[in-house]
């Protein structure tokens, strides 16, 4: 697909995303935050075309099917079907999760890990098929360090205005090169834009993912500015929150910089920052 062929389908995708949010789909109104529906392109991804859109090799979620004979061996259990995603921690006190979408970016999410590393803190990082792929070494540093790798598709779609099987697609594609460079299958997912409904659901929990929505949006996709980022994020700060954040797709310099700022004070407001854990039922 030729570059502003792509453009065009992305801002098709934003107009989506903009009726959406107006209307608001089945279950999603409540969700659908102001997260990225309009945020630039994701320029590398986009413009990286024919390499985007190369198949991952093969792997236990190309090979085996997802439903038939059996779980497969790799795949996780088949999580229950949710109608909506998870929205809070469930850890007591004051426990916070901070999430980093659309990534990895080797621009920027090398600092925040070491940010977070410096700080000893956990994260989940909700990345792109198709920016994991080039970045496999950010992956497995993720991995080294304990932090969550979730699923945020290939391509970041509207996966409202996509097939049944091509949002499986979008989701097993981007299970397996996780799979590969995390080491382990992804436990969590999360929809783009908040998009959220039946199918999604469905074929989250069928490859053993739990959605994971947010409750602070940082916003940091408009370019706010550090200050503006540390407001929204210490603002929001309360226990059991989920905060929203990109460590891609754009200049994530302000995002970078505001956890620079946002997780000293948190930790020393007695905030714990974490990650959500599996629940069952
Ligand atoms: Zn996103």
């Amino acid at each position: 697909m030729k570059e502003d062929q792509l453009l065009t389908r992305r801002r098709a995708l934003f107009a989506g995303a903009a009726v959406l949010g107006l209307g608001g789909a089945v279950g999603t109104a409540r969700l659908f935050g102001a997260d990225d529906p309009a945020r630039p392109v994701r320029s590398a991804a986009a413009a990286a075309g024919p390499q985007a859109r190369t198949p991952v090799k093969s792997s236990v979620y190309r090979l085996q099917p997802l439903t038939g004979d059996g779980p497969s061996r790799h795949t996780p259990a088949r999580t229950a079907v949710r109608h909506e995603p998870i929205l809070s921690l469930s850890g007591r006190g004051r426990s916070m999760a901070l999430t980093f979408d659309d990534g990895p970016d080797p621009q920027y999410t090398p600092d925040i890990l070491r940010t977070l590393r410096a700080y000893d803190v956990r994260a989940v990082f909700f990345v792109c098929g198709e920016m994991a792929v080039g970045h496999k070494d950010l992956l497995r540093e993720m991995a080294d360090d304990g932090h969550i790798v979730g699923n945020h598709t290939w391509t970041h779609p509207l996966l409202t205005q996509l097939t049944r099987s091509q949002i499986r697609s979008e989701m097993v594609r981007t299970c397996a090169v996780i799979e590969d460079a995390y080491g382990e299958a992804p436990l969590w997912f999360r929809a783009p834009y908040g998009a959220w409904n039946r199918n999604v659901f469905e074929l989250g929990a069928e490859l053993g993912m739990e959605p994971l929505g947010w409750t602070v949006d940082s916003r940091d996709w408009t370019a706010p500015g550090t200050d503006t980022i540390v407001d929204r994020v210490e603002g929001g700060a309360a226990p059991g929150v989920i905060v929203l954040c990109h460590d891609a797709g754009g200049d994530r310099s302000g995002t970078v910089e505001a956890l620079r700022q946002y997780l000293p004070s948190l930790l020393d407001s007695g905030y714990h920052l974490t990650v959500p854990r599996r629940r069952v039922g």
